[in-house]
């Protein structure tokens, strides 16, 4: 933290700061420009905060310097943080692939789409049992039917869950059935929500609120880490802009701002930023070649009949290249495609070429 001291200010009142922080337990050290003075606070930040020293004779300004999220923050843990979900790791070596349906609908179309994701080159399975929709006439989703549904197809396929929860009420429910818990963008800021994730021990996929800055996504996340949970992936999933030709904008450029200023890993989801199908392997190609840890992606064997997001679901057609595009554009990143089953088998289904569409 530094203190700008007024242009005017006078050696008393530069010595009141000194020793105000000093008889508060921290260290001050004047630096004396030409114009100006400052003051470099060493010690704790959070403390000082409280001092009110802005109210102080001769204080111009108080600027923090270091970052208001600590734990998630790279100042924290200077190396990045490898996530692992249910042995699945999410990460800067690997690229870790999510895939499944927008919505759990029947048993039928979540196993069909378990099985297009994996064809797809994914290791996790995707799927809304609990569905914030901005319509509260649109479909909400199965409840607990459908967690019930979602852990069926695990046993079945091998696919570990990622599932969203909306209440905090929900939490340990939704956690007796997720290998990991999706908060959504509507609930990037629901705090309590925040708190009750980071305390039921699975890992948290934190998605930016649609209108949240790096900044508040990283204190969103610092929530759950607070409560004893570092197991926190960060999702990009597009943020409200002016553009209309798009669901949302992807911020691309969020994926290395937010690994440079956090550990923890960065995802994108290439479907509900764009919330256009054509636009979803253009996306992943851009989030795979800027150094996002995964992606989450939505596949749909009927989209036309989805009850959710039908317009942005790939299809049967499009799995191969997704799995192409996975695969090739890895290792062009310094990453190996995770595959369930071992990190090091051949991507299935058999790749080519990625088209450049
Ligand atoms: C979802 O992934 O199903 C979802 C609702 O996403 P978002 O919170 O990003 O809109
Ligand atoms: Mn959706």
């Amino acid at each position: 933290m530094v203190v700008v001291m007024a242009a005017e200010a006078g050696e008393q009142e530069i010595d009141g700061v000194v020793d105000l922080v000093r008889a508060a337990g921290g260290d001050a050290f004047v630096s004396r420009g030409v114009t100006r003075t400052i003051v470099g606070l060493v010690g704790d930040v959070e403390h000082f905060s409280t001092l009110n020293l802005r109210s102080l004779p001769g204080v111009s300004d108080v600027v923090r310097i270091s970052a208001p999220y600590k734990l998630v923050s790279r100042e924290h843990h200077r190396e990045r943080s490898v996530i692992r979900v249910a042995g699945v790791p999410i990460g800067p070596d690997t690229l870790t692939v999510i895939a499944g349906p927008c919505a759990v609908e029947t048993a039928e179309q979540t196993l069909a789409s378990a099985l297009m994701a994996r064809a797809a080159g994914a290791s996790l399975l995707r799927g809304g049992a609990y569905k914030p929709r901005s319509s509260p006439y649109a479909f909400q989703g199965l409840g607990e039917a459908g967690l019930k549904i979602l852990a069926d197809v695990r046993a079945e396929t091998g696919l570990p869950i990622v599932t969203e929860v909306v209440d905090p009420s929900d939490v340990e429910l939704v956690a007796s059935y997720a290998d990991m818990l999706q908060v959504g963008t509507r609930n990037m800021q629901n705090f309590p929500l925040l708190q009750a994730v980071g305390g039921v021990g699975k890992p948290v996929m934190l998605k930016r609120g649609m209108n949240a800055t790096i900044e508040e996504w990283l204190m969103a996340a610092e929530y759950i880490a607070q409560r004893g949970n570092l197991d926190i992936v960060l999702c990009e999933r597009g943020i409200r802009t002016f553009e209309k030709a798009t669901r949302n904008t992807l911020d691309i450029s969020a994926v290395p701002v937010a690994q440079r200023l956090s550990h923890l890993p960065v995802i994108v989801d290439p479907s509900h930023s764009g919330g256009r199908r054509d636009l979803v392997l253009p996306l992943s190609r851009a989030a795979i070649a800027v150094g996002a840890d995964g992606i989450i992606v939505d596949v749909h064997p009927h989209p036309e009949a989805a009850l959710c997001d039908g317009p942005q679901a790939l299809v049967e057609s499009d799995l191969r290249e997704l799995a192409s595009v996975a695969a090739h554009l890895s290792p062009l990143v310094g990453r190996t495609l995770y595959l369930l089953g071992g990190i090091n088998q051949p991507p299935r289904p058999p790749v080519r070429a990625a088209s450049r569409r």
